[in-house]
C-alpha cells in the first residue's frame, strides 16, 4: 500500500526523521489559519499518489495566509496524471539550499534490501538513473545487520555527500532504516532530502509503501487506508477474504492457486485476440480449498462486476478434488439464486486433475442452461473469450 505524502511524514516524524511541521485540509478556507501558524509563509501540496506533483504545478509557494487560500483553492480538485486532489498538505516553507536523494527499498532481484542515495535530487530519480548513472550510489543492506552506523557512513561515502553534512545524513539514514523496518515498509523514499541555509537536513517529500502482508502486526496501519479510493470490488472481495484484483476486461477468471490463475490471465488475453481483443476481467484465486461458499463468494463479485460478460473457472483439482469443487459450484449457483442473484452471464469451467472426471459428471447431470465445460485450457479461454464477445 502506497501512503499519502502526509502520512509519510508522519510515520518520519514518529521515528526520528527531521521533517517541517505540516497539516492536510480538505477545503481552501482552512489554509488562512495554518499559513498564519507558520508565520505566514507556506508551501501548498496536492497530496496524490503519483510522483512529479511540483512539475505538474501540485507544489506551490503561498506569500501568506489569504495566498495560501487561494493556492489551495487553485490545487484542490486539479487532475495530476488521472488522479484527482481531494487534500492539500500545508507545510512551512523550507529554505533550500541543496537537494538530494536517499531510499531504502526491497530489491527483489537480488533478494536483499538496498539502499540508493544520490547528490542529485528534487528531480525524478528513475532520470538520474537513465542519464547519469553513476551518481545514484547503490548499496546493499543486510536484512540481519541493518543500516549501522557503518553502513550509512559507507552509503555517504558511496553518494559523495559533502563532508559537513555527513554526520545529519548518516542520522537521518538510520532513522529512515527504522521506518522501514519498523513499519514493515516495502519501500522509504526521500526526494528531495535538503540541505537548508543554516545547514540543517531536512525530509521536504517521502514516499513510503507498507507492506500489506504485514498488516497482522501492525493494526495501526488500518488506519492509514483510503478507503475513498479503493475500487469497489476490490474492497468487497477483501472483506470475503478473497484474492482478488480488478483488471480491465470482460471475462471473469477464477481459479485455484495463484500460478493457475496468472497463466490462465496469460491465455485468456490470447485468446481473446481472435475475439475481439477482449481481456481478463480480473484476478481471483480461491485457494486450495475452494468450499461451496468460497466459490459462491468468488462468483459473486465477479458476477457483481458490470464490465464481465462471461466467465471461465478453470480448476486444477489437488488436495481439495475436481468432484468436490464441481459440487461447489452447483451449490454456489443454488446458493446465489436463493439470494436472489441468479447467474445471468454463462460460465466456461475446465476441471482438471484429481478426480475430474467425476467432476464433470457432476456438472453434466447438473445440466446447468449457462454452465459449459471445455476439458483443456486453451479450449475452455477460447470459448470463454468468444462469449464474452458475443454480447
Ligand atoms: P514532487 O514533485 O511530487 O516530488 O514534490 P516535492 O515535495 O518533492 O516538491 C517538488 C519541489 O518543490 C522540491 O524539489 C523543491 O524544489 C520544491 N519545494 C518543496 N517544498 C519547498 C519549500 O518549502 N520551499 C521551497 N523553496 N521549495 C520547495
Ligand atoms: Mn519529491
Amino acid at each position: 500500500m502506497d501512503l499519502f505524502e502526509y502520512q509519510a511524514r508522519d510515520l518520519f516524524a514518529k521515528h526520528g526523521v527531521p521533517v517541517l511541521d505540516g497539516e492536510v485540509i480538505e477545503k481552501a478556507e482552512d489554509a488562512a489559519a495554518i499559513a498564519e501558524r507558520f508565520g505566514g509563509r507556506a508551501v501548498v501540496k496536492a497530496q496524490v499518489k503519483v510522483g512529479g506533483r511540483g512539475k505538474a504545478g501540485g507544489v506551490k509557494l503561498a506569500a501568506d495566509p489569504a495566498d495560501a487560500v487561494a493556492k489551495a483553492g487553485a490545487i484542490l480538485g486539479m487532475d495530476i496524471k488521472g488522479h484527482t486532489v481531494h487534500k492539500v498538505m500545508l507545510a512551512q516553507t523550507a529554505d533550500i539550499k541543496e537537494e538530494y536523494y536517499v531510499s531504502f527499498l526491497l530489491d527483489r532481484a537480488n533478494r536483499t534490501f538496498l539502499a540508493m542515495a544520490s547528490k542529485e535530487g528534487g528531480v525524478e530519480i528513475e532520470v538520474v538513473a537513465e542519464e547519469n548513472p553513476e551518481a545514484l550510489a547503490k548499496i546493499a543492506v543486510d536484512a540481519n545487520e541493518g543500516c549501522t552506523e557503518a553502513k550509512a557512513r559507507e552509503i555517504v561515502e558511496a553518494a559523495k555527500f559533502p563532508a559537513e553534512i555527513a554526520d545529519q545524513v548518516v542520522n537521518v539514514l538510520q532513522k529512515l532504516w527504522t521506518v522501514f523496518i519498523k513499519e514493515d515498509a516495502t519501500l522509504v523514499e526521500v526526494n528531495p532530502l535538503v540541505k537548508t541555509g543554516d545547514g540543517t537536513i531536512i525530509a521536504l517529500d517521502g514516499k513510503v509503501s507498507l507492506d500489506e502482508n504485514a498488516d497482522f502486526r501492525q493494526p495501526e496501519h488500518e488506519a492509514l487506508v483510503d478507503h475513498a479510493a479503493a475500487n469497489p470490488l476490490e474492497a468487497a472481495a477483501k472483506a470475503k477474504g478473497l484474492n482478488y484484483v480488478k483488471l480491465d476486461g470482460e471475462v471473469g477468471i477464477i481459479g485455484n492457486g495463484a500460478g493457475l490463475v496468472m497463466s490462465t490471465l496469460d491465455v485468456v488475453a490470447y485468446a481473446g485476440e481472435n475475439h475481439g481483443g477482449v481481456k481478463p476481467a480480473n484476478f481471483l484465486d480461491i485457494g486450495g480449498g475452494a468450499s461451496a461458499e468460497v466459490m459462491a463468494n468468488g462468483l459473486e463479485i465477479i458476477l457483481g462486476d458490470a464490465d464481465v460478460k462471461s466467465v471461465f473457472v478453470n480448476v486444477f483439482g489437488g488436495i481439495t478434488a475436481c468432484d468436490a469443487v464441481a459440487n461447489g459450484i452447483v451449490q454456489a449457483l443454488e446458493l446465489l439464486e436463493s439470494k436472489g442473484e441468479a447467474v445471468t452471464k454463462p460460465l466456461v469451467v475446465r476441471l482438471d486433475g484429481n478426480n475430474a472426471e467425476l467432476g464433470r459428471k457432476i456438472l453434466t447431470d447438473r445440466n446447468h442452461p449457462l454452465v459449459q465445460q471445455v476439458d483443456t485450457m486453451d479450449g475452455a479461454a477460447d470459448r470463454a473469450a468468444e462469449l464474452a464477445n458475443a454480447k
